[in-house]
């Protein structure tokens, strides 16, 4: 009898958190990598928030809280969801978790089954077919173009749809390619779903995180229809620079929501108590910080994007929002450094890594790979710096 479950056997370690602890093990033996891997904001937690988690302690909120999280952060998820989205929940409709990751991977425990089918737009974020694989779930993977921001077509979406179709999962903006949408389109989503009777789970971590005027929509809430069969997953981790305290949190009908308490109560119990009060802060409290933040994350997206497009033989959308670029490196695919050769994302990330001393993640780890990914939650500094070296490798290339 083999030692590991199957299950186990058949996953590998999130490649953006792999290659961020290269980057952090490489720094701490001196070397210095620029990293544009994991998408983490640079930014410390909020001052507020910090001594709302303090106060946590001095107060002696470190008890069990409700396993789906305290009466006092549902309330504040289920204000947030008012004031910010025009839709509006019931406590028995929302649960928190440990980080978004958490609330999506519970999510899928809870509504998929051997057999189901699960349609997830590429490029997609690295974890989601590992998490509906583990649920026993196909993901079924249908490619979106650059042309068309990086956003699904009608008929591909229909073309992916069959009668063991469960759920759609959108990610607006995206991670990894910022492109995002708009109203329009999630109309044309939601009478799709509608009509095939699919769940849409609706990524909306980063929602705070637009440019240029963007105006972010929920797809649920664009009637009561869409709003019964769509799952939002949120958390406080990207809008708030709080990634460390693991605070996600999920709005939905009460029946999912329910399954998703009783998985959570046998396996982690409520999410730490005192990120809890921290995250009733950040999403009650003053917002002033968020403007300033998504501010220099527009500063540094312009720069980026306008450095990769001027490098020869590389093309990059200009993402909407999130904070990461997807640029088409391809054109240097067949090309080789000191006799070898490079034929896809992995290998020429492995390139920058080594030779440029600069970390990202392979385009080929969220569905495509002529891409790399670039994360710009990190300082203007280290992204002139990084794009530096990044030029100066691809001029190596022959
Ligand atoms: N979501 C971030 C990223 O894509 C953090 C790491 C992770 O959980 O994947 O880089």
């Amino acid at each position: 009898m083999s030692i590991l479950s199957n299950r186990a056997k058949s996953l590998k370690p999130s490649p953006t958190l792999a290659i961020n602890a290269k980057a952090k093990s490489m720094q701490a033996q001196g070397i210095h990598v620029i990293s544009f891997g994991a998408g983490e904001p640079d930014f410390d937690t909020p001052q507020n928030i910090k001594a709302a988690a303090v106060k946590a302690i001095e107060e002696g909120f470190t008890k069990y809280t409700p396993v789906g999280g305290a009466d006092e952060l549902k309330d504040a998820v289920i204000k947030k969801f008012q004031r910010d989205n025009g839709i509006t929940y019931k406590r028995s409709e929302i649960i928190a978790s440990c980080g978004g990751k958490h609330s999506f991977y519970n999510l899928a425990q809870a509504i998929f089954d051997v057999g189901d089918e699960v349609i997830v737009p590429a490029p997609y974020w690295v974890s989601y077919p590992p998490m509906v694989a583990l649920a026993g779930a196909t993901p079924v993977i249908v490619e979106t173009k650059e042309e068309n921001g990086f956003t699904l077509s009608m008929e591909g979406l229909k073309k992916a749809i069959t009668p063991k179709t469960k759920a759609l999962i959108l990610n607006t903006p995206s991670n990894p390619t910022g492109g995002a949408y708009t109203k329009e389109k999630l109309e044309q989503i939601a009478e799709i779903a509608l009509s095939h009777n699919i769940f849409v789970i609706s990524d909306e971590i980063y929602e705070k995180i637009v440019y240029d005027g963007f105006k972010f929509i929920s797809i649920a809430s664009l009637d009561e229809e869409i709003k019964k069969k769509t799952i939002i997953v949120h958390g406080v981790a990207k809008t708030y620079a709080m990634t460390g305290w693991r605070i996600g949190y999920t709005a939905g009908p009460e029946e999912i929501i329910s399954a998703m308490n009783n998985i959570q109560s046998q396996s982690t119990s409520n999410p730490t108590s005192i990120a809890q009060k921290a995250s009733v802060e950040a999403l009650a409290g003053s917002q002033e910080t968020v403007s300033k933040m998504v501010a220099a994350f527009q500063e540094r997206r312009n720069y980026i994007v306008d450095r990769l497009n001027k490098m020869p033989g590389v093309s990059c959308f200009k993402p909407i929002g999130a904070f990461y670029v997807f640029p088409n490196f391809s054109s240097y695919y067949g090309k080789s450094y000191e006799g070898k050769k490079f034929s896809n994302s992995t290998e020429l990330a492995d390139y920058f890594l080594g030779v440029a001393r600069v970390a990202v993640v392979p385009g080929v780890e969220f569905g495509a790979d002529p891409f790399e990914r670039l994360s710009y939650a990190t300082s203007m500094e280290d992204i002139k710096e990084g794009l530096n070296r990044i030029e100066e490798a691809l001029k190596k290339l022959v």
